[in-house]
C-alpha cells in the first residue's frame, strides 16, 4: 500500500551515494557520478516526460510505469520518474527496479532513508499520489490538540503501537528565578547521556531522549529567552532525565512555550527525519598522505554525544544540491593510559576522512576554511555496547578508513569491558603509507598486553616484511581464532562494502555464527 506523507516533503536528510560510501555498489559507467548526475538536473532537459506538468498520480498508473526504460517510483506519497536516474543510481539498476511502478518507500527507508531524493530527485517529480492510503500513515500528528498552550504534563499522545504505550515518556517542568528545569520521566533504567540529544538554538527547544529502538521528542518554542549553556542531569536509577536551562531575565514564566509539530511524540528512531546543527570547523591535521582528522566544535547549547559504534552525517550544499555522507567519528588521539574511563570531551565531534582526489563531498570538506561551518546530524548506528560487554576476545577486522569505528570501540572494550582477555586489531591497508595511526597503535600494543595489532598489505612497496594479501578464508583463520574452544567471541568487520561482505561470508564459513559477528555498514 502507499504511503502518503502527513505533511509536503519532509525533510528526513539527504545524500545521493548508497549505503556503500566510499565505493559503489555497482560500477558506475564513466560520466555517471553524482556530479554528473547533479550536471544533468540542472541542464534544463524535461525529466519527467511531461514538460513541467505536475499530476496527480493514481495506483493503476504508477503500476503501469514499471520498466527499465519507463519507471516511476513513489516515495512518501511522491512520484518520481527515474528512468534517466537509472545509470546514475550507486547501488545499480536492479535494486531500484524492486521499486518500479509502486510504493518504495519502506525499502527506501530501509537503505538509504537519510539520502535526500527531494535534492536529488526534484527534476524528476511526476506530481502526487492521488489516493488516499489504506494503511495508515506511520506518523501520527494531531496538531490541533498539541496547539493549546503548554504548561507542565501535556497527556500522552502520538504513540505509534499498542506496545510501545506502556513506555512511553512523560515529561513536567519547574522552575526557580534562574533555572528552568524539564524532568522528563523516560519509565526505563540504565539512561545515560549518549541517550539525550539536545538543541536550543533562539527559543526553540529541540530535546531528544532515545529509549531503545525509539525516540522521543520535546519541541517547543520557549515562552522567553534562555542562556546559551544548557545541562542534563540523568538520575539513571529511576530513569530521569533533567533537561536544566538558564533563564536570561528573571522573570516568572507562567507557560514552557508554544509546542511545534513533533513536540512529545514517541515513535521508531527510524521513523524520525534526521535533524541537524551547525558546527564550527576549529582544525584540520594531517594523519596520512590523504587523511585528515577534522575537529567541530558543537554549538555550546547543544547536549550530543555520538555512542561507540556509531555514525553521523555531514551535509553541505554543492552546485545547489544538498549531499548527505556518513561518517564516524573517532577520539582526538588514541588513549595509551586505559587505566581509568577516559572523560568525554563533549563540545567536539572528530572525524578522521580520507580526502579522494576525485571524491565530490570529501574535496568540498577539503576547501572548508577553520571557522567554517558545517551541517551535522545526530548520531545513528546499529552497534550496541553490551554486544562487547559480554565478550571475553574481541577481533577487529579494518580496511582503510573502516578503522574509524574502532577507534572508540578498543577505548571502550580496554578501559570498560573487564571480562575482555585480548583485542586483536587485523587492519588492512594498501601500503604502510596508507596505515591511519600506526605509531599511535604499536605503541598501545606495547604499553597494554591485552592489545595486538597486524597490519597487512595488499600492495607493499619497499621491503615490507610484515603480512601481505587481502581478506581471505585462509587469512582469517590464521588471525582470527578463538583461544578456548567455548570463549565468547565478538568480531567487528568494517571497510569498503566488498570487502565487508566478504569478511562476512568468510567468518560464516569459519563456522562463527551471526551473533559473534557485527559488520559495520551505513
Ligand atoms: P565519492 O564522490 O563518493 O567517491 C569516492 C571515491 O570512490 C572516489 O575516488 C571515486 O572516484 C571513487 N568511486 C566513486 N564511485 C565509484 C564506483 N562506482 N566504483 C569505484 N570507485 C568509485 N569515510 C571516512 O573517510 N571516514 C569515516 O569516518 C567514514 N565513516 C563512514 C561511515 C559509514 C557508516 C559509511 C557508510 C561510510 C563512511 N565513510 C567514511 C565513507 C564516506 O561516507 C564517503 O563515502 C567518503 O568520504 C567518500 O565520499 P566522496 O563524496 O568524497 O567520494
Ligand atoms: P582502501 O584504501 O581503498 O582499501 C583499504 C584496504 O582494503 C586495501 O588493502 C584494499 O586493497 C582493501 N580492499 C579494498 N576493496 C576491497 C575489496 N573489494 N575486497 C577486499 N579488499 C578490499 O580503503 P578506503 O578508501 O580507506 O575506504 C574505506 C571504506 O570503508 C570506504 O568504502 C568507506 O565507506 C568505508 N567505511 C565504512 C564505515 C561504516 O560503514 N561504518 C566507516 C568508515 C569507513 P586494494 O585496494 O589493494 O584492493
Amino acid at each position: 500500500m502507499l504511503n502518503v506523507p502527513p505533511q509536503a516533503f519532509p525533510a528526513p536528510s539527504s545524500q545521493q551515494r548508497a549505503a556503500a560510501g566510499g565505493r559503489a555498489k555497482v560500477p558506475l559507467k564513466p560520466g555517471r557520478s553524482l556530479m554528473d548526475w547533479i550536471r544533468l538536473t540542472k541542464s534544463g532537459k524535461d525529466m519527467t516526460g511531461l514538460k513541467g506538468r505536475l499530476i496527480e498520480v493514481t495506483e493503476d498508473e504508477l503500476a503501469k510505469h514499471n520498466k527499465k526504460e519507463d519507471c516511476w517510483i513513489c516515495i512518501r506519497g511522491f512520484v518520481y520518474n527515474v528512468t534517466p536516474y537509472m545509470e546514475y543510481h550507486p547501488g545499480g539498476e536492479d535494486e531500484l527496479m524492486k521499486a518500479a511502478g509502486t510504493d518504495g518507500t519502506d525499502l527506501f527507508d530501509q537503505v538509504h532513508r537519510w539520502v535526500n531524493y527531494e535534492s536529488m530527485l526534484k527534476e524528476c517529480l511526476v506530481g502526487r499520489m492521488a489516493v488516499k492510503p489504506i494503511t495508515a500513515p506511520k506518523e501520527i500528528t494531531s496538531v490541533s490538540e498539541e496547539k493549546k498552550q503548554l504548561n507542565g504534563m501535556l497527556p500522552k499522545k502520538k504513540v505509534l503501537c499498542t506496545s510501545s504505550k506502556d513506555l512511553t515518556p512523560s515529561y513536567d517542568w519547574f522552575q526557580t528565578d534562574s533555572l528552568i528545569t524539564i524532568a522528563v520521566y523516560t519509565k526505563q533504567k540504565g539512561m545515560n547521556a549518549d541517550l539525550v540529544i539536545l538543541d536550543c538554538e533562539d527559543k526553540r527547544l529541540r530535546g531528544e531522549i532515545i529509549v531503545d529502538d525509539y525516540s522521543y521528542l520535546l519541541e517547543v518554542d520557549l515562552s522567553h529567552a534562555v542562556q546559551e549553556d544548557v545541562a542534563v542531569n540523568i538520575a539513571e536509577k529511576v530513569g530521569k532525565v533533567e533537561i536544566i536551562l538558564k533563564k536570561k531575565d528573571n522573570v516568572h514564566w507562567k507557560i514552557l512555550g508554544q509546542p511545534l509539530e513533533n513536540h512529545n511524540t514517541f515513535m521508531k528512531r527510524t521513523d524520525r527525519g534526521l535533524f541537524y546543527r551547525k558546527c564550527k570547523l576549529v582544525s584540520k591535521t594531517e594523519v596520512t598522505h590523504d587523511t585528515k582528522l577534522f575537529c567541530l566544535l558543537l554549538p555550546e547549547s547543544t547536549h550530543l554525544r555520538v555512542p561507540t559504534g556509531q555514525h553521523v552525517y555531514l551535509k553541505q550544499i554543492i552546485a545547489g544540491t544538498e549531499v548527505v555522507k556518513p561518517y564516524t567519528p573517532v577520539l582526538p588521539f588514541l588513549p595509551l593510559d586505559f587505566q581509568e574511563p577516559s572523560c568525554h570531551d563533549s563540545a567536539h565531534i572528530y572525524l578522521m576522512i580520507k580526502i579522494y582526489p576525485r571524491g565530490l563531498f570529501t574535496q568540498a570538506l577539503d576547501h572548508l576554511q577553520i571557522g567554517d561551518y558545517i551541517s551535522v546530524s545526530s548520531p545513528e548506528g546499529s552497534f550496541k555496547k553490551s554486544q562487547v560487554q559480554t565478550s571475553e576476545e574481541l577481533f577487529l577486522l579494518a580496511a582503510g578508513t573502516g578503522f574509524t569505528p574502532m577507534v572508540k570501540l578498543l577505548n571502550f572494550a580496554l578501559t570498560e569491558v573487564n571480562c575482555l582477555r585480548t583485542v586483536k586489531l587485523i587492519f588492512f591497508n594498501r601500503t604502510e603509507d596508507d596505515i591511519l595511526w600506526r605509531n599511535q597503535l604499536e605503541q598501545l600494543a606495547l604499553k597494554d598486553e591485552r592489545f595486538e595489532v597486524q597490519f597487512i598489505l595488499s600492495q607493499p612497496v619497499r621491503d615490507w616484511v610484515g603480512k601481505q594479501g587481502m581478506i581471505s578464508s585462509s587469512l582469517l583463520s590464521e588471525f582470527v581464532k578463538r583461544s578456548r574452544k567455548d570463549s565468547k567471541v565478538l568480531i567487528c568487520i568494517c571497510g569498503p562494502t566488498p570487502f565487508t561482505e566478504q569478511g562476512v561470508q568468510y567468518l560464516k564459513d569459519l563456522g562463527y555464527s551471526q551473533e559473534e559477528v557485527h559488520p559495520f555498514t551505513a
